[in-house]
């Protein structure tokens, strides 16, 4: 079959023709119709430090996807051939104490689809059943690529309790901009969102932000005066892994106020602990999505009313690949699908 290979220690990645995946007695076949280019994987495009630590070479990459069931074996129970799906891509080890006890995305033995494991850029993956989730005819193809991300999302904003609070977003990335989206469709009264890209600053924008502002020209302090938010906010996302923007973030949070970290930062990142002391400030960092309880909620959002369609900017077939991953690089796009069915 046709996969998109991190065939070799060096920048780039490659179409190549691999063995298709043989499925074990718990796993799922799935036929695999559209994925979504992530940040990890233009982190292993290019072949940075993380990735040189972290990525096996060669291995099948990708990890956001959609498709359709063809096969599965013998053990698993309640799917059918030709279900929608897609799936959970980190797969834990169902025996620690955490995924015993429910906690799935506290795993410590947590395995990662298409960085530890063979990937969905691929015209097939195998995946553990328990962690593919079937999909509601309301959500399209499309979408369904794009709900690793907006699971994301949704686990960092449904964090705190949103109603009636101010909000800061750092960081106009997909993640960023879909948790504006989710941040106004829970009740939030202002939703302000930083980068230094205005690009994606437009397209938070079109999702709802009440202020998205370039840290590079605009005051965040004139846009809380304007808005008369003179006491800071209650509630913070720090979606980028910037140092300046978490130190933007604790500095204009109101005491009391609470902070969940997606972004990563490089190690060791500094930050000042009085503004998290004197403040009462809660801390609190998100890996991944909850496993199941943030696919059921992003799942229930988008039937009732949370549109987040113009993330998605650009769809490519899978074998252009080539332009879709510079597109993505370039910083000039929302999320970008490739079509494996053409
Ligand atoms: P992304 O890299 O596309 O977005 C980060 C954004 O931050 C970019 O648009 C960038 O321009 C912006 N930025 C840079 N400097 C800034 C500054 N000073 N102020 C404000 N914004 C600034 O990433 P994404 O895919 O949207 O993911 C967001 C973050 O979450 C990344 O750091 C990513 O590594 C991380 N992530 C974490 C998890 C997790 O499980 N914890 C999962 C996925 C992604
Ligand atoms: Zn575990």
């Amino acid at each position: 079959m046709k996969a998109l290979v991190k065939a070799r220690a060096e920048r780039g990645i490659w179409m190549e023709d691999i063995q298709k995946p043989e499925i074990g007695h718990n796993d799922v076949l799935i036929r695999v119709r559209r994925t979504a280019i992530c940040g990890t994987d233009i982190h292993i495009f290019q072949w940075d430090d993380w990735a040189r630590k972290t990525i096996p070479v060669p291995i099948a990459v990708g990890h956001e996807f959609c498709g359709e069931v063809v096969e599965f074996g013998s053990e698993v129970v309640g799917f059918e051939a030709g279900d929608r799906v897609s799936a959970e891509g980190h797969i834990t080890c169902g025996v620690c104490r955490n995924c015993r006890a429910g906690r799935r995305h506290l795993c410590m033995n947590t395995s990662g689809v298409g960085v530890n494991r063979a990937g969905a850029f691929a015209e097939y993956i195998a995946v553990p059943a328990f962690n593919v989730f079937k999909l509601s005819d309301a959500i399209t193809d499309d979408m369904a690529a794009v709900l690793d991300p907006l699971g994301n999302a949704t686990h960092t904003a449904l964090s705190f309790d949103l109603v009636g609070e101010d909000v800061l977003i750092t960081g106009a990335g997909p993640i960023g901009i879909m948790a504006v989206a989710i941040a106004r469709y829970a009740g939030a009264r202002h939703v302000v969102i930083t980068d230094i890209n205005d690009y994606r600053l437009e397209l938070a924008s079109k999702l709802g932000a009440t202020r998205a502002l370039n840290v590079t020209r605009d005051s965040l302090d004139d846009a809380m005066r304007e808005l008369g938010m003179t006491e800071g906010f209650d509630i913070g996302m720090e979606m980028s892994g910037n140092p300046l923007a978490f130190t933007d973030l604790l500095r204009t949070m109101h005491h009391g106020g609470k902070v969940a970290l997606l972004g990563i930062p490089p190690e060791k990142t500094a930050i000042d602990w009085n503004q998290v002391i004197f403040k009462g400030l809660v801390l609190k960092g998100i890996y991944g999505r909850e496993m199941f309880e943030t696919w059921y909620k992003m799942s229930s959002m988008l039937q009732s009313g949370l549109s987040i369609e113009p993330i998605i900017t650009h769809r490519y077939a899978a074998d252009d690949y080539q332009e879709a991953f510079e597109l993505m690089e370039s910083g000039q796009s929302g999320k970008i699908i490739l079509d494996w069915t053409t």
